[in-house]
């Protein structure tokens, strides 16, 4: 197959664009007296626009993942390169999208907005994805394949050997969103980026990296990709105090064993959701949260509710009838839920 190269899958309008030129962009040497862009001289350092590249963040980023600097891009949560990869790649009522179904809501939500058509490729009864049913529905107009692994709501990793066959069969873009991958056994896509130029792989710091408050998304790319997303991006899309802080918390960060125990949290919670009455079976997860077939979602949901405990009724979403999302939380806070668990058995049988 000859495939387009990125420069042939970018929107005209994007390929011609010339980006916003920030005083700073202008200014390459060193100086002491900045007059150049109409910032406030009191204040500082907030009177300061901040780094509209990020280097910093960048280079910490770039020895954790062991990815080239200019291979990353960091935005305002993954929200912001999924909407950008979008908007970069695919001309508004014309080309169109590939996911699967159930999956992250957001990547509806933002063809949505750009008003790019979505085609959702229902995943078969163990969640798994088939790479020929993805292919077959994609056309000469389909840019980008979204597929999140570990999926959210599922939970499961999808299976390494479809995901390879759907990045060299596509004729277009491959987007692994990875935002769990910190809680799988497996490795990350990003290892494959040197193989595939039509690869992008989308991690977070909001999950395992415990800062979904601080709004860092990123994405992972060859470094044609990579520039695309830079040039449309806002200059200023990471603010100085959340590049400032996680480049703090990156250093500083006990994640390695926060995710321990969260796996084994998790391991020990479907154990002894096996013995519940009103769990009807829970799914394998390789990410930090659940998915269990319940009896009854919403009387279960309720229940814990009014004990104010709040999960994810996730009934209405197809293939998911029944369905609630548990995310892992501390152990006191697991053990809370279990108890109250048992409590609604008994109640029922009552
Ligand atoms: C939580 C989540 C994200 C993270 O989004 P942020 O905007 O980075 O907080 C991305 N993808 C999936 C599938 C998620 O569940």
């Amino acid at each position: 197959m000859k495939r387009r190269i990125i420069a042939e899958l970018t929107r005209n309008c994007i390929a011609r664009l010339k980006p916003y030129s920030s005083a700073r962009d202008e200014f390459k040497g060193e100086a002491s007296v900045f007059l150049d862009a109409n910032e406030s001289p009191y204040n500082a350092p907030y009177n300061r626009y901040p780094d509209p590249y990020q280097i910093k963040l960048k280079t910490a980023i770039s020895k954790i993942k062991g990815v080239d600097t200019n291979q990353i891009f960091v935005g305002n949560g993954s929200d912001e390169p999924i909407d950008l990869l979008i908007r970069a790649f695919c001309e508004p009522g014309i080309d169109n999208i590939i996911t699967i179904k159930p999956t992250y809501g957001m990547y509806q939500v933002a063809a949505s907005i750009n008003n790019v058509e979505l085609r959702e490729i229902q995943l078969n009864e163990t969640f798994g994805i088939d790479h020929s049913k993805l292919l077959s529905a994609s056309d000469k107009n389909s840019k980008l394949i979204f597929l999140c692994s570990p999926n959210n709501p599922t939970g499961n990793i999808l299976d390494r050997d479809e995901l390879i066959k759907t990045i060299e069969g596509f004729d277009g873009i491959v987007v692994i969103d990875e935002a769990y991958i910190d809680f799988a056994p497996q490795r990350s896509f990003i290892t494959e980026l040197a193989k595939y130029s039509n690869l992008v792989v989308l991690q977070t710091l909001s999950k395992a990296g415990a800062m979904a408050g601080l709004r860092i998304g990123m994405a992972f790319a060859s470094e044609e990709i990579i520039a695309i997303l830079s040039k449309i991006k806002y200059p200023y899309n990471i603010n100085m105090l959340t590049q400032e802080k996680a480049l703090q918390l990156l250093e500083n960060n006990p994640t390695k064993q926060w995710i321990e125990t969260t796996i084994s949290e998790r391991e020990k919670m479907k154990n002894e959701m096996a013995e519940l009455r009103c769990i009807e079976h829970t799914y394998q997860s390789d990410a930090n949260f659940l998915l269990a077939k319940t009896t009854d979602a919403s009387k279960l949901y309720n229940y814990l509710s009014d004990k104010g405990i709040v999960v994810r009724n996730r009934s209405a979403v197809e293939g998911c009838y029944n369905c609630i999302r548990f995310t892992v939380g501390t152990p006191d806070e697991n053990k809370k839920l279990m108890e109250e668990m048992r409590n609604f058995d008994k109640n029922a049988q009552a």
